[in-house]
């Protein structure tokens, strides 16, 4: 991204002005600066990701959310889905399943993410995504400074050189992520109390152990700590080494 060009100036001064906003605040900008049609919301319905929803929801649930069903996901995490769209009254969750044609051809014995893993995230969750947000100018997401690696630096605003990627939950806190489900009295995700403090898909994540970073748990031992999405855009190579 040339640091001279209008969106690299755009968010230049969206993070100016959101230097220390909350998080209702940033997402609230987010629908100011997009135009309603051409905004998403990213969710794995994972663990923590009742606190971006009820954000979002407060703001607007009529928002379109976009929800990376895998076909490798755990039972639990398709129930957690269902529950926080009833929680938080969202009427526009899109579901996006990966290409069957493709499937057929790299996956036939759905054990590519054993022999190759990056090749089954972008299968499975970076083109599926890549080709949604191709009707949207901007996207939403719930990562968090202190999730640590690639996320440790996340501004609230960030662009691949065409859309805006807008991160409400960047200077929370764990604390403040627990802060938000007591006093909000939101639901947890079911696989939470067995020990996993990230849910990904079922043959990649493992329970956290004591004193382990919140991530620890997914694709444990292969090196790789994201799956790509937040690569979307950028050049190969470049970003967020996820
Ligand atoms: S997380 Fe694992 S199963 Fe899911 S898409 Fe990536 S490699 Fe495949």
């Amino acid at each position: 991204m040339n640091a001279l060009d209008p969106l690299s100036v755009r968010v230049a001064r969206l993070n100016a002005a959101l230097a220390s906003a909350s998080p209702a605040a940033v997402i609230e900008k987010a629908v100011e600066a997009l135009p309603a049609d051409r905004l998403a919301i990213v969710s794995s319905f994972g663990t923590e990701s009742a606190v971006l929803l009820k954000y979002v929801a407060d703001v607007d649930p009529a928002l379109p959310v976009l929800f990376l069903d895998t076909g490798m996901l755990f039972e639990e995490t398709l129930d957690y889905r269902d529950r926080l769209v009833d929680v938080f009254g969202l009427t526009d969750v899109r579901s996006l399943t990966p290409q069957f044609e493709l499937l057929e051809r790299r996956d036939p014995a759905r054990d590519l993410w054993l022999r190759d893993s990056e090749s089954c995230c972008h299968i499975r969750k970076v083109r599926p995504l890549s080709d949604a947000l191709g009707g949207f100018d901007g996207w939403i997401n719930g990562r968090k400074r202190f999730q640590g690696e690639a996320r440790a630096r996340i501004a609230h605003v960030e662009s691949d050189g065409r859309l805006l990627k807008f991160n409400p939950l960047a200077s929370l806190t764990r604390k403040d992520i627990e802060k938000v489900f007591e006093a909000e009295g939101l639901p947890r995700h079911p696989l939470e109390k067995l020990g996993f403090s990230s849910v990904g898909c079922m043959p990649c994540t493992s329970r956290t152990r004591e004193g382990e970073a919140p991530r620890a748990g997914r694709w444990r031992e292969s090196g790789r700590t994201e799956c790509g999405i937040h690569r979307i855009g950028l050049p190969a190579g470049a970003g967020c080494g996820c």
